[in-house]
């Protein structure tokens, strides 16, 4: 992390789990117990369902609420999708974007390219999702496999508006798997996504963008992945579920930066 320089985050993405009552309980166990200190930002995207219930919970503290994806539509014949002024109206503030599990259900980088710059648009922070799978890894490509997601997911983001978006690097081998990347793995690649981002625009911007790990992120892992200087927070799956383990994750990004 640079505290210096660009935002810490703590993203939890809760995929497809609990109901809103679910989210009103979680919500009340966690503000119970959550961190005064301000030393990151903190998110939570939830299932659609869930954002009006998270949103109510959360009115008087700093977290806010996103969504697990969104339509680059406006508006119009998208029977199930919901579009970006629909988050933002509910009072979302972030909006998780081309994570791997819906790569894998047929999301395209041009897709991902739309949906950031509907985001955008909209007023949401993208959180932008980039990985590797292990074949990839085990073929030596991740670099370039990443560089070319970067790439077409920023195209036509405009210098003034690319602080804003959030990059979250995953190794797909990675989610929901209990393998964590090495610290040292983790910083590589987000490092190189830096450079990445350096090359499309300054190196001002990329010195600004926040850049997360996720992938099995837990309360025991999380100080070790967060120590490292490109790795600017986490983007958290299963512990995202359990207040208590959370929260040790906003506190292991309680530490001296570089
Ligand atoms: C995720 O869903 O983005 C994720 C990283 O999940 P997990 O932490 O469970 O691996």
């Amino acid at each position: 992390m640079n505290r210096k320089y660009r935002k810490t985050v703590i993203a939890g993405n809760w995929k497809m789990n609990k109901t809103p009552s679910e989210t009103k309980d979680f919500m009340n166990q966690f503000k119970s117990i959550m961190p005064k200190g301000r030393w990151c930002d903190i998110a939570l995207c939830v299932p659609a369902v869930c954002i009006p219930a998270a949103v109510r919970a959360v009115r008087d503290t700093r977290v806010g609420i996103g969504a697990e994806n969104c339509n680059a539509n406006a508006s119009g014949a998208y029977t199930g999708e919901i579009a970006t002024n629909m988050l933002v109206d509910a009072g979302c503030k972030y909006v998780i974007i081309g994570h791997s599990e819906r790569r894998a259900m047929g999301e395209t980088d041009a897709d991902v390219n739309a949906k950031v710059l509907a985001a955008l648009e909209a007023g949401l922070t993208p959180i932008m999702c980039c990985g590797e799978s292990l074949e990839q890894r085990q073929a030596d490509v991740t670099s370039e496999w990443i560089a070319m997601q970067i790439k077409l997911g920023l195209q036509g983001v405009p210098e003034e508006k690319i602080r804003k978006v959030i990059i979250a690097y995953e190794p797909i081998w990675a989610i929901g798997t209990g393998l964590t990347a090495t610290p040292e793995q983790a910083q590589e690649v987000c490092e190189s996504i830096r450079a990445v981002v350096r090359k499309l625009y300054t190196s001002k911007h990329a010195r600004a963008i926040s850049i997360l790990y996720g992938g099995s992120m837990n309360e025991k892992n999380a100080f070790d992945l967060l120590a490292q200087p490109d790795i600017d927070g986490g983007l958290i799956g299963g512990a995202s579920l359990v207040p208590e383990k959370f929260v040790q994750i906003i506190e292991a990004a309680n530490q001296p930066t570089v």
